[in-house]
């Protein structure tokens, strides 16, 4: 069971921003940026680009409202998308609401 799996679970815990029944968004508990957002498929897959063609849109579509969401409550110019995958081996979205881009180096 990936880290990940365990904050869907409940049992590491997690500052949780949004869910459905088949996403997961949290704070990340080492923000890039201020409001850092991670979303996370419930199933268990290594590789973004292993999920299929729909479970792939549907998570861009999960992630849309909170992008509009986080681009109001941080006020910033943009929320960048960023797909990393070094550390957990559970697909995830990076949500970096970001001004300019030396905000940090990602
Ligand atoms: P990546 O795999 O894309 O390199 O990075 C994984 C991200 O997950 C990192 O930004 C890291 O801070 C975050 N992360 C790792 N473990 C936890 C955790 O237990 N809780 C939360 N909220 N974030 C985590």
């Amino acid at each position: 069971m990936t880290i990940f799996s365990k904050i869907i679970s409940g049992e590491i815990p997690s500052y949780k921003i949004l869910e459905n029944d088949k996403f997961f968004a949290f704070l990340d508990i080492n923000p890039l940026v201020e409001g850092h957002v991670l979303v996370i498929p419930k199933t268990e897959v290594d590789k973004l680009y292993d999920l299929d063609d729909t479970y792939l849109s549907e998570m861009l579509v999960f992630a849309k409202p909170l992008c509009h969401a986080l681009e109001s409550a941080m006020n910033c110019v943009r929320v960048g998308l960023s797909v990393i995958g070094l550390e957990v081996p559970h697909a995830h979205l990076h949500l970096l609401p970001i001004n300019e881009m030396d905000d940090t180096n990602f």
